[in-house]
């Protein structure tokens, strides 16, 4: 990196928020994806702390003078090799924006830096124990800026949707310096193009957000989990439309094969409950009332009984409640190791029994297995492509593709909630035309003109 550049950098933040030195900088290079995908990060980077929106304005129009690629950090905890830089960059860590702004009780609302942690916030939000801020991607140190430009999703999302549904204002940085605030407190707005919900899900690529409005929502105080044992996917899965269609609608609905389960269970060191049939299904639902929350457990279980459950538990304690959530949230870290690719497809929540009968077949045709846990009432599938002796299996483009293919077959999506970045954005068209790949790149001049923001991530000015 220039000498020139990293001059004018300690110039806008001071000395002590600038990193050149490699060895200090190798935590803001990669993320969480998997390993043996991840694409390899340029090593002549420089990482920038900004501690205000002015200075991360100043950084971008010093990066648009220098013709610079700004790659923007968050919690460094996402899945698609998004905040990875791949040629020498800026990498512009928004940590020190992490101010709570305030908290609106009349509005119903939360102002946050986006460099606030989901654990920060959430540790916010137990001084207002009669609110709660409802999105929950597996792992809390993402920020929520990167949980804005992910639109991340997560476990709750069957009652309350994903970061999209959630989010009211914005304060943007524009790939060309200028500072602008998009959407606010209102709760409706017609006027014009909506830009605010255009830079949810960018990953980075169309402004670095500084400042974040969410909605909060009034909390029910009885929760309960519900674990229900089938002997077949199809059997679980066929019962979640008719749950749904009583008007019950859980906070969670998550499908776990039982392999996935004990694998998960085994590698936190906690017993899994369920000990009948083959995969399990687990509720997660908040009510007014404890009668209402017993009443719904109850028609459940009937129902899932009539769909060929072979047992069910309700886990009451909190602490009984925390291990299901735990063992279901692992399944991902506890094949981490052996994972080629943790998949993130998505269809129509109807078509799903027919997708987990095609993910099985095409592991089989491959002679392969592929774990799977999902948001299921989301249409939302997380199977795993594994490694093969600790190696990328030769067939993993082919498997890929009929993985992607099943999905899209149904109406779906090659990912719901992880994102394209730099790891999916070569299926692009796969799932969309020519031509509107061609608007998506005309959105992306039209923001970024010098291309400064996260290229490489899902599509370039010059692609
Ligand atoms: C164990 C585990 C479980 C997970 N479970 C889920 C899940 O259930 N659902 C789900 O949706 N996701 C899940 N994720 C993925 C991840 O947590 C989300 O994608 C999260 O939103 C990323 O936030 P981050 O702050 O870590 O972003 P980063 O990884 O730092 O960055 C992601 C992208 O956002 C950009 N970015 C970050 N901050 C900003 C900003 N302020 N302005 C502009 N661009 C920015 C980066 O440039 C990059 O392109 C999981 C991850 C892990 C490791």
């Amino acid at each position: 990196m220039k000498k020139e550049i990293i001059g004018e950098l300690v110039g806008i933040v001071g000395e002590d928020w600038v990193v050149v030195d490699l060895s200090q900088m190798q935590s803001y290079l990669y993320d969480e994806t998997e390993l043996k995908i991840r694409p390899k990060a340029c090593e002549d980077c420089v990482v920038v702390k900004p501690a205000t929106a002015e200075e991360v304005s100043e950084i971008v129009k010093a990066a648009n003078r220098h013709l610079v690629p700004i790659v923007p950090r968050g919690g460094g905890t996402g899945l698609c090799g998004a905040a990875i830089p791949t040629v020498p960059s800026i990498v512009l860590s928004l940590e020190r924006l992490n101010k709570i702004v305030e908290f609106d009780s009349k509005n119903l609302m939360i102002t946050v830096e986006a460099g606030v942690t989901l654990e920060g916030l959430l540790e916010e939000m137990k001084k207002h124990d009669k609110l709660f801020f409802p999105v929950h991607p597996g792992d809390e140190g993402a920020q929520i800026g990167g949980m804005v430009v992910e639109n991340a999703g997560g476990v709750r999302a069957v009652k309350h949707g994903i970061m999209r549904n959630h989010v009211r204002g914005l304060e943007v940085v524009l790939p060309t310096g200028e500072l602008v605030n998009l959407g606010g407190k209102m709760i409706k707005n017609n006027m014009g193009y909506d830009l605010l919900q255009m830079m949810i899900g960018s990953e980075g690529t169309l402004g670095i957000v500084t400042k974040v409005t969410l909605k909060l929502y009034a909390k029910n105080p009885n929760i309960g989990t519900l674990l229900v044992s089938f002997n077949a996917a199809r059997e679980a899965a066929d019962v979640v439309a008719k749950i749904l269609e009583q008007g019950i609608t859980p906070l969670a609905i998550e499908y776990m094969d039982r392999e996935s389960a004990l694998v998960s269970a085994e590698h936190i060191g906690l017993a899994y409950p369920a000990t009948q049939g083959s995969v399990d299904l687990m509720f997660i639902l908040d009510e007014a009332s404890l009668d209402d929350l017993y009443a719904k457990c109850e028609r459940i279980v009937e129902m899932c009984e009539e769909f060929g459950a072979v047992d069910s538990l309700i886990a009451e304690t909190t602490q009984d409640q925390r291990t299901l959530l735990e063992i279901r949230s692992n399944v991902y870290t506890a094949y981490k190791e052996n994972i080629a690719d943790a998949l993130d497809i998505a269809v129509p929540p109807a078509s799903v029994p027919d997708l987990l009968d095609d993910i099985r077949a095409i592991a089989k045709k491959y002679n392969t297995i592929s774990p799977i846990a999902g948001h299921i009432a989301d249409g939302n599938v997380h199977n795993f492509i594994m490694l093969a002796d600790g190696k990328l299996p030769d067939y993993i483009e082919d498997i890929r593709n009929d993985m992607y293919n099943a999905a899209l077959k149904y109406g779906g999506t090659i990912t719901a909630e992880h994102g394209t970045g730099r790891t999916r954005k070569k299926h692009m068209n796969q799932q969309y035309t020519d031509r509107e790949i061609e608007i998506m790149r005309g959105v992306k001049k039209a923001f970024d003109p010098n291309n400064i923001l996260n290229p490489g991530a899902i599509v370039d000015v010059m692609d």
